[in-house]
C-alpha cells in the first residue's frame, strides 16, 4: 500500500515538474516575442526616419540648386539693372537637368530708378518687360508691401503658387547715409515653379529613390497641399485612402518647421536639414505636408501582427511539447501498470494452478499407495480429480482464449439468445446447485435474434455467471434477463447478468475491464481467478459489435449488461 502511494507521489511529481518547465518556457517565449516585436518596431521607426531625413534633404538640394543658380548681385541691384537675371534664366533653360522646374520670372521693383512695378522676362525678346500682375501671383502682392523694408534676405517659398522669392537689396549707401548703413530692399525676385513638374517628376523620382522597395514602393507616401483642389500634392496610391498626420507613422513639413506636437498623435519625422537649407516657409498654414506610412499598414499594427502570428506559433509548439509530454508520460505508467498487472497475473496463475494441480497429485498417490480402500471412496477421489481437473482445464482454456482473441475470426449470425442462455444455465448446473444459488432466468418471449456470434456470447455468459457465483456469495441470488430496450443510437437487445454479493467500489468500475485486473477483494480474499474474464468478454462482445457495462452498488450487488444489435429480418 505503501509503494503504491510512494509510486502515485512520483508520477503526481513528474507531472508537476513537467508542468512547471513548460510554464517556465512559456515564459520565456512570451519575453522574446515581446523584446522581438519591439526591437522590429524600433528598427522600423529607424529606417522610416532615415528615408524621411533623405528624402527632405534631396528635395531641399533640388530647390537650393534654383536658389544658388538665380542668386542676386547686389551690385546690380544698385543700378536696379535686372537683365542679367534674365540671362541666367536663359542659360537654365538650356543647361538644367530640371530645367522644367522654374515655369517663370518676374521682378518687382523700380527700373532705372523709377516707381516698382512687375517685370516679366519675355522669352522671344530675352528682356523685362512691365507686365499685369498674373492671378497666379495674385497672392504675393500685399505682402510685398508688407515687407518694404524686411531685413530678412533669404529665400522663401509659397507653396501655395509655388514660387522661390527673394528680396533685390542695395548695400550702396545713398547720398548722405552713414557708413555700414542697413541694406536696403529695392525689390523682388520671383521664381514661378512648376507644380505639374514637382508633382508628376521631382516628387515621383523623390519618393521611388528613398521609398521604394522590392517590387514597388514599400512605403505610402502623401503630400497633403491645402492650395490644391484634391487637397494633395502628390499621392503614391490614390486608390488606398489618404493618410492624416494623426493615422501616418511619419507626419512632416516638407519646408520649414516641423508640425506641433498636438497636430500629429504619432512620432514626428525628422526635421529638414535646416543648417544647409537656404529656403524658408513663407507661411504655415498653407505649407506642404510629408505623410509617410508603410505599405502594409502602420508600424504598430505590422509589429502587433507578428507578434501574435509570432506567440500563435510558439503556444501551439509548447503545446505540441506538452501533448507529447503527457502521451510519453501516459503511456509509461500504462506501461508499469500492465507489467505490474502481469507479474500478479504470473503469480496469481501458478497459484490457481498449483492448488488443483496439489489436489490431483495428492489424490492419485493415496490411490496409487492402495490407502483408499471402499470403492465409494474410490468413486470420492475419482469426482475430486475430476472437479480438480475441470478446474484446471477451465482456466488454461480462458489464458488461451484470451491470448488468441485478438486474431480470432468470428461468425457473426442472428442468434437466438434465449436458447444460448438456458444451454449456459444447464452448464452451470451443478456449480449453482453446490453453491446454494437461486437463479432467475427471465426471457422477453417476444425476444427477436440477436446479431451475434454465438460462440462469444456464450463465452461471455460464462465468464458473467461464473463471476456472480464467486462474488455473489453474500447473497447466494442470480437473476439472467434479456429483454428489447431503446438506448441513444436505437433498441437493442440487453442480456443482464445480475447478483447481490458485495458489489464493486466505484473506484474500480472501470478498471476490471482491464486485462489481469482483479479488484481489491479478490486479491484478498484469493479468490480464485486471473483477471482476464471480463477484459475477454468486453474484447469479445466488442469485436462483434457489441458492448457490455456495469451497475454495480457496494454491499448491494452488481448488473452486468451485454448490449446486442438486432438482427433485423
Ligand atoms: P477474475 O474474476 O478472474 O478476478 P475478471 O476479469 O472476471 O477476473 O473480474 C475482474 C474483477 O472484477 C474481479 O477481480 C472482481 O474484483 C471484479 N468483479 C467481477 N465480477 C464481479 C461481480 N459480479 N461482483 C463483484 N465483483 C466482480
Amino acid at each position: 500500500m505503501r509503494s503504491l502511494r510512494t509510486r502515485s507521489a512520483a508520477w503526481v511529481a513528474l507531472v508537476l515538474v513537467s508542468a512547471i518547465i513548460l510554464a517556465f518556457l512559456a515564459a520565456l517565449q512570451y519575453r522574446w516575442i515581446s523584446e522581438l516585436s519591439a526591437a522590429y518596431l524600433e528598427r522600423g521607426q529607424a529606417s522610416l526616419e532615415t528615408a524621411v531625413g533623405q528624402f527632405l534633404q534631396d528635395f531641399h538640394t533640388e530647390l537650393q540648386q534654383v536658389c544658388l543658380e538665380f542668386r542676386p548681385e547686389p551690385a546690380q541691384a544698385g543700378r536696379g539693372d535686372w537683365l542679367y537675371l534674365a540671362y541666367r534664366y536663359g542659360e537654365w533653360q538650356r543647361t538644367a537637368r530640371r530645367h522644367k522646374l522654374v515655369a517663370g520670372l518676374f521682378i518687382w521693383g523700380p527700373v532705372s530708378g523709377g516707381s516698382p512695378r512687375l517685370l516679366s522676362l519675355s522669352h522671344s525678346e530675352m528682356r523685362l518687360k512691365s507686365a499685369p500682375w498674373p492671378v497666379a501671383l495674385e497672392p504675393l502682392r500685399p505682402r510685398f508691401d508688407r515687407m518694404k523694408n524686411s531685413r530678412l534676405l533669404a529665400w522663401t517659398i509659397s507653396e501655395r503658387i509655388p514660387a522661390l522669392i527673394r528680396p533685390l537689396v542695395r548695400y550702396s549707401a545713398p547720398p548722405g547715409a552713414r557708413e555700414g548703413a542697413p541694406p536696403e530692399v529695392v525689390g523682388y525676385l520671383i521664381l514661378e515653379l512648376s507644380r505639374e513638374y514637382i508633382r508628376s517628376e521631382l516628387l515621383r523620382e523623390l519618393v521611388a529613390r528613398h521609398f521604394g522597395g522590392r517590387g514597388g514602393l514599400a512605403y505610402r507616401v502623401d503630400i497633403a497641399d491645402p492650395a490644391s483642389a484634391d487637397g494633395f500634392l502628390y499621392r503614391s496610391d490614390a486608390t488606398r485612402p489618404a493618410l492624416t498626420p494623426a493615422t501616418a507613422a511619419a507626419a512632416v513639413r516638407l519646408i520649414g518647421p516641423p508640425l506641433s506636437e498636438a497636430a500629429s498623435q504619432l512620432d514626428i519625422g525628422p526635421q529638414p536639414p535646416r543648417g544647409a537649407s537656404l529656403v524658408l516657409p513663407e507661411d504655415d498654414a498653407t505649407g506642404w505636408l510629408l505623410l509617410v506610412e508603410p505599405r502594409q499598414g502602420s508600424l504598430a499594427g505590422i509589429a502587433a501582427a507578428l507578434r501574435r502570428r509570432d506567440l500563435a506559433l510558439s503556444l501551439g509548439v509548447l503545446l505540441l511539447l506538452a501533448v507529447s509530454m503527457g502521451l510519453i508520460i501516459l503511456f509509461t505508467y500504462r506501461y508499469q501498470r500492465l507489467a505490474r498487472l502481469q507479474l500478479d497475473f504470473v503469480a496469481g496463475v501458478s497459484h490457481e494452478l498449483r492448488t488443483p494441480l496439489a489436489v490431483i497429485c495428492s489424490a492419485a498417490d493415496n490411490l496409487a499407495d492402495g490407502v483408499v480402500g471402499s470403492s465409494a471412496a474410490v468413486m470420492d477421489y475419482g469426482q475430486l480429480i475430476r472437479n480438480e481437473g475441470r478446474r484446471l482445464e477451465a482456466m488454461v482454456e480462458q489464458i488461451l482464449r484470451f491470448s488468441a482473441a485478438p486474431g480470432s475470426r468470428y461468425e457473426v449470425r442472428p442468434v437466438w439468445v434465449g436458447e444460448i442462455i438456458d444451454a449456459v444455465v444447464e452448464e452451470f448446473r451443478s456449480s449453482i446447485g453446490a453453491a446454494g444459488f437461486l437463479v432467475e432466468t427471465k426471457v422477453d418471449p417476444e425476444l427477436p435474434q440477436a446479431r451475434t456470434d454465438p460462440a462469444v456470447l456464450r463465452q461471455c455468459l460464462q465468464n458473467l455467471i461464473s463471476n456472480a457465483l464467486k462474488y455473489g456469495t453474500d447473497g447466494k441470488w442470480m437473476s439472467i434477463r434479456a429483454m428489447v430496450a431503446t438506448e441513444a443510437q436505437g433498441p437493442e437487445i440487453q442480456v443482464t447478468v445480475e447478483d447481490r454479493g458485495r458489489g464493486i467500489p466505484p473506484g474500480e468500475q472501470e478498471q476490471i475491464f482491464e486485462p489481469f485486473y482483479r479488484g481489491e477483494y479478490a486479491r484478498t480474499a484469493q479468490t480464485h481467478g486471473t483477471g482476464l474474464g471480463l477484459s475477454l468478454t468486453k474484447r469479445i462482445v466488442e469485436a462483434v459489435g457489441g458492448r457490455v457495462s456495469v451497475i454495480s452498488t457496494p454491499g448491494r450487488g452488481s448488473a452486468f449488461t451485454l448490449h446486442l444489435p438486432i438482427a433485423w429480418p
